[in-house]
């Protein structure tokens, strides 16, 4: 391997700083108690663990923690089912749902009483189970879901769609096109609710693809984002692929590859340490291997605030 471009931006994205700035400034202001975080506070086993190492506990759901405890929602959001349950529990609820999630929630909960929704997502995905529980929704994951809906939605009553934040803005295009197509009188909200990180991820992966022979997605299989950065790499260079650590690569596999210049890119939870790690490692096989910036691109271009209360 001659070269390597890295794509920008990459990596960390405003949501998954939010959250684990939320995290960490909770642990530091309530340092002698227990600190819950229900499921990964984002999709990377690297960011857990380093939390999980400093004592944070994660847990599934939240029967595995006591009552009056400290618990915070992952950025990916959660239902409001899951919501009653803590205060049943009269737990204290930390929330550091990325705040572009949280616009996709309220909008379910004004658009429930007026409009049938059609929901563009990932079934299981803890954003899609979050969202879906604001509201009776139809989950729709393709074309084909699309015209499975014919006879399910009432044709007299207003129908409109919300989507996951993290899909593929060229498949989520064609799934809105059959959604015209089949229901005619779908009303197109005022903003898609891709997000920008997941945007600008894609669009700079796009720019890259006639100057690489190949594209290195670091981020995890549970990673919305990181798995369509992979599928849109593959699309015009089928041996692009995905890494979650630098324990995955291996000389051997790069040689088979036989790539002259790859791009590097990373989904919105990979934090640079891995992607430093991964690149190092890579110069160990290639020691005179050139890496630079894609020329041209860009800097992730939003920021998030934490709420007053955690920046004592
Ligand atoms: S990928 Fe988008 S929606 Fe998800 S945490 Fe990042 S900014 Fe928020």
């Amino acid at each position: 391997m001659k070269k390597i471009y890295l794509s920008n931006p990459r990596g960390f994205c405003a949501g998954v700083k939010y959250a684990i700035s939320f995290v960490e400034n909770v642990h530091n202001l309530y340092q002698n108690e227990q600190i819950y975080v229900r499921k990964e506070i984002v999709h990377n086993r690297r960011v857990v663990n380093d939390m999980a190492k400093k004592g944070i506990k994660f847990i599934n759901e939240l029967d595995e923690a006591p009552e009056n405890s400290i618990v915070i929602f992952s950025a990916h959001g959660v239902s409001p089912e899951v919501i009653q349950i803590a205060k049943e529990k009269n737990m204290r609820i930390g929330d550091a749902t990325c705040p572009l999630v949280t616009r996709v929630h309220r909008k379910a909960k004004k658009l429930r009483e007026t409009h049938q929704i059609i929901y563009i997502g990932h079934k299981g995905h803890d954003e899609a189970i979050g969202t879906m529980g604001e509201a009776e929704m139809f989950l729709v994951e393709s074309e084909e879901d699309v015209v499975s809906l014919v006879g399910k939605i009432n044709l007299d009553k207003p129908l409109t769609y919300l989507m996951q934040t993290t899909l593929s803005v060229s498949d989520t295009k064609k799934i809105i096109d059959k959604i015209e197509e089949v229901f005619p009188n779908v009303e197109h909200p005022d903003k898609d609710d891709i997000c920008y990180a997941t945007t600008e991820r894609q669009e700079a992966v796009e720019s890259m693809m006639d100057s690489i022979d190949a594209m290195l997605v670091i981020g995890a299989p549970n990673s919305s984002n990181s798995m369509r950065l992979v599928q849109l790499a593959q699309k015009k260079k089928p041996k692009s692929f995905r890494v979650s650590s630098a324990e995955e690569i291996n000389k051997d596999d790069f040689d088979n590859l036989n790539l002259e210049v790859m791009g590097i890119t990373a989904g919105a939870s990979s934090p640079q340490i891995l992607i430093d790690e991964i690149i190092t490692k890579i110069q160990t096989f290639y020691p005179d291997v050139i890496v630079s910036n894609f020329p041209g691109s860009r800097e992730d271009s939003m920021n998030f605030k934490l709420p007053r209360e955690l920046l004592k």
